[in-house]
């Protein structure tokens, strides 16, 4: 019955209703009455009135019923569209919007639950040389390409269990699980020399070649993510002030990068003012 449509349910459930009250007139008219010439108007009344209640009550029922479908794939649609928002936000939160690498916060969450489990792990920075000259020259949107295709690259040569993340404007952070030192620096040489060789070209048929520079360094079990990031960037600092488009491994009595003054200023006691006036 309740694939029938409501239009077919009414009708039957009319039509029944209509029997049974014939016959339930019938039966009684005729044990009380007998058959007289009001027989046949009071058998027409028995079958019309099922049929004036049900039809409307079931017209009533299948407006309800049609809205409630409607309802129901209303509420349906909106789970979707949740679903929908929900899974882009997470994307935004935990992809980098342009390159489609890690973010920053998801790279290094994930660099931390990995390296637990591996004794010797390599991270490593990656940034662009002159990156700015890139937009300077060409303008940003340009700027914008040459990081998609840099973010190719790396897609390209890491391994699947590798980590890849945009930590910064125009800064990579990888990091290789189970992978020695040395081995880190040979897989940023790799890395470094497809940068300088792969086509990127600006403006049709202007080739510019894009390289950068690679501060490697391995993972010690104890060290904490700042104390991490300091030893890459100060191999990073290293590879700059040697020429740029190299890869340089951190040593210890390395020249770490000079913090910026509103960094540095950290380090000074805030300043109480004393008053000599009680
Ligand atoms: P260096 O070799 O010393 O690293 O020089 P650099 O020019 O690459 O260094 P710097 O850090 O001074 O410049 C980075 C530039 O990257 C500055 C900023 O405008 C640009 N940048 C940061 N994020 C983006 C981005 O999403 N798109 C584009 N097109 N440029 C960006
Ligand atoms: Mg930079
Ligand atoms: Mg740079």
């Amino acid at each position: 019955m309740s694939s029938l449509s409501p239009v077919r349910q009414t009708a039957i459930l009319s039509a029944i209703a209509a029997l049974l009250s014939v016959a339930f007139t019938g039966i009684i008219y005729l044990l009380f009455f007998g058959m007289d010439n009001r027989f046949w108007s009071a058998i027409n009344m028995a079958f019309l009135i099922p049929w004036a209640i049900t039809i409307p009550l079931g017209l009533y029922m299948s407006k309800q019923r049609f809205k409630l479908v409607q309802l129901t794939n209303r509420l349906r649609e909106a789970r979707t569209d949740l679903r929908q928002a929900n899974k882009a936000l997470e994307q935004r939160a935990n992809f980098d919007g342009l390159t489609g690498l890690l973010s920053r916060d998801s790279f290094f969450s994930r660099m931390e639950a990995l390296r637990v489990r591996n004794q010797s792990n390599v991270l490593m920075i990656v940034d662009v040389d002159h990156f700015k000259k890139i937009n300077d020259n060409f303008g940003h949107p340009i700027g914008d390409e040459a990081l998609i295709l840099l973010g190719s690259v790396f897609r390209w040569i890491l391994r699947t269990n590798d980590v890849v993340g945009r930590i910064g404007g125009e800064e990579f952070g990888i990091f290789l699980p189970d992978t020695s030192a040395s081995e880190g620096q040979i897989i940023g040489e790799i890395i470094r020399h497809e940068i300088e060789n792969t086509i990127f070209e600006p403006h049709h048929k202007m080739r510019h070649v894009i390289t950068v520079s690679i501060g490697v360094t391995d993972i010690a079990s104890h060290q904490d993510r700042a104390a991490l990031m300091g030893n890459a960037d100060t191999a990073l600092f290293t590879a700059k002030r040697r020429g740029r488009n190299q890869v340089a491994l951190f040593e210890p009595g390395m020249i770490a990068k000079p913090r910026p003054v509103h960094d540095r200023a950290r380090d000074f006691k805030p300043f109480v003012a004393h008053s000599n006036f009680r």
